[in-house]
C-alpha cells in the first residue's frame, strides 16, 4: 500500500486501525492548560488527556528531567536496576501505606499485575480453591484480557472469545450485594474508589469499610485501582487517603508520568513476597526514562500547595458548573471529587455527552465523556484560575449551542 504523508484527520482512516473514533482536529502543540491545533485555533484543556497531564502541557520540571535523563541513560531492562527507579520507588513508598513497588507501562498492566500477585497470594496461602475475584457493575481496569473481564461493562470484554474465569460482578456500591458474595473462596476485592469511566460515581463510606471488613474476615485483599484517582486528582495524593480504609495493592498509572507512559503497582512487604524472581514482569517497567520524568512530577504534585489547590479548584469548577445549568437547567448533579468531576446530564438530554464533548471542541474548549450521560472534566491540577474561567466562560457557549439545537 502506498499512501501520501499529508497528515491529516482523513488519514487517520486510511493507516490506523478503527478502533478509536478521534475529534475532526489534530493539536500540535501545548503549553500549560493551553493547545493549539494544526490551523493555529488555541483551546483550553480540561481534559489532560485522560486525567493524564497533571501538570498540564510542557511543565518546565518535567521538560528538564526529560532533557537531562534523555542525555544520560534511556534504558536497561530489568536486568539491572537504575537510579530513577530506585528514587521513585523510595518516594511512591514514603509517602503511601506500601512497602514495595512494581512497575509498568500502564494502567492495565498494573492492574494485571495486582490480579496476578492476589491470585498468586491467595494460592501460596490457602490453595487453588481460593480463586474468586469480586469487581463491581461499570468498573474499569484496562484493555488486557483479564483486566477487560474484571471491569463491569460486558460490551469491553465481550466478542475475544473463552474469558479468564473466577470473576464475579457485583452492584457498585451494595453493601448487601457485598455481604452475600464475598467468602473463604475470595482472593480479592477490586474497585475504583471513584468509579472514572463508568460515570464519576464515589464509592459510599459503608461500602468501603463493609469491603475492607469482609475481606479482612475472609482473608482476601482489597485491590484500589487509583490509576485514574491517583497523582492528586482528588486533591490527596491518592484517593484512598480520603477514605477510612486502606487497601493491600494499590495501582497507579495515568497522571503518574504527567503525559509519559509509566504505572505501578504498590502493596506490602508480607504480599509482595509473593511475586518472587520470575513470576512476573516486563520489559519496559521502570524504565529509566519514564522514572525520571515521573520522579519531577511526583515532586510537584506531592506538595500541599498543589493538593490545597486542587481543591480550590474544584470548588472553582463546580461553581462555574452551577451558573451555568442555573441558566440552562441541562445537568441533574455535578458529583466526583477534587479535578475528576463529572456533570451529569438530566432526563432532557439523557444519551447526549458526545453533543456537548462536540460543541466544546468547536468553542475552543477540551472535555471528556464519562459514558453517554456525563459530561467529564479532568484539566491538569494546576491549571491557572484564568484558565477555569476561560474554560468555563467557552463551556457555557457549547452548552447554548446543545441547547439551541
Ligand atoms: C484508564 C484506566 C485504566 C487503564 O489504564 P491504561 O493506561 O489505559 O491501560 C485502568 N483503570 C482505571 C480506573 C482507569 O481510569
Amino acid at each position: 500500500m502506498s499512501v501520501n504523508m499529508n497528515l491529516t484527520r482523513a488519514q487517520f482512516d486510511e493507516v490506523m486501525v478503527p478502533n478509536y473514533a478521534p475529534s475532526p482536529v489534530i493539536p500540535v502543540r501545548g503549553d500549560g492548560s493551553r493547545v493549539w491545533d494544526q490551523e493555529g485555533k488555541e483551546y483550553v484543556d480540561f481534559a489532560g488527556g485522560i486525567a493524564v497531564n497533571c501538570l498540564g502541557h510542557c511543565h518546565p520540571a518535567a521538560v528538564e528531567a526529560l532533557k537531562a535523563q534523555g542525555e544520560k541513560l534511556w534504558h536497561l531492562s530489568n536486568v539491572m536496576t537504575n537510579e530513577p527507579a530506585l528514587a521513585l520507588a523510595t518516594k511512591l513508598v514514603n509517602a503511601t501505606f506500601a512497602d514495595k513497588v512494581y512497575f509498568a507501562n500502564s494502567g492495565a498492566e498494573a492492574n494485571e499485575a495486582a490480579l496476578k500477585l492476589a491470585r498468586r497470594y491467595a494460592l501460596d496461602n490457602f490453595g487453588a480453591e481460593k480463586d474468586q475475584i469480586i469487581a463491581f457493575d461499570k468498573a474499569f481496569h484496562g484493555r488486557t484480557f483479564f483486566t477487560v473481564s474484571v471491569g463491569g461493562q460486558a460490551a469491553y470484554s465481550d466478542g475475544f472469545g473463552p474469558k479468564p474465569q473466577g470473576i464475579t460482578h457485583l452492584p457498585f456500591n451494595d453493601v448487601a450485594a457485598l455481604e452475600a458474595a464475598v467468602s473463604d473462596k475470595t482472593c480479592a476485592i477490586m474497585l475504583e474508589p471513584l468509579q472514572g469511566e463508568g460515570g464519576i460515581i464515589n464509592a459510599t463510606p459503608e461500602f468501603l469499610a463493609k469491603a475492607r471488613e469482609l475481606a479482612d474476615k475472609h482473608n482476601a485483599l482489597v485491590v484500589f485501582d487509583e490509576v485514574q484517582t491517583g497523582v492528586g486528582r482528588t486533591g490527596e495524593l491518592y484517593a484512598y487517603m480520603g477514605t477510612d480504609i486502606v487497601p493491600d495493592i494499590l495501582t497507579t498509572a495515568k497522571a503518574l508520568g504527567g503525559g509519559f507512559p509509566i504505572a505501578a503497582m504498590l502493596t506490602t512487604d508480607k504480599i509482595a513476597a509473593h511475586l518472587k524472581v520470575g513470576t512476573h514482569g516486563s520489559t519496559y517497567g521502570g524504565n529509566p526514562l519514564a522514572c525520571a520524568v515521573s520522579n519531577a512530577v511526583f515532586d510537584v504534585v506531592n506538595t500541599p500547595e498543589v493538593l490545597q489547590g486542587v481543591k480550590r479548584r474544584e470548588q472553582l469548577l463546580r461553581d462555574g458548573l452551577e451558573k451555568i445549568n442555573a441558566k440552562y437547567q441541562v445537568f441533574s448533579e455535578v458529583r466526583g471529587k477534587g479535578l475528576l468531576l463529572g456533570a451529569v446530564l438530566n432526563e432532557q438530554y439523557q444519551g447526549r455527552s458526545r453533543e456537548f464533548l462536540l460543541a466544546s471542541v468547536d468553542n475552543g474548549l477540551m472535555t471528556l465523556m464519562a459514558g453517554a450521560n456525563v459530561v467529564r472534566f479532568t484539566p491538569s491540577l494546576i491549571i491557572p484560575e484564568s484558565d477555569i474561567a476561560e474554560g468555563l466562560a467557552r463551556f457555557e457557549k457549547a452548552v447554548a449551542k446543545v441547547v439551541a439545537a
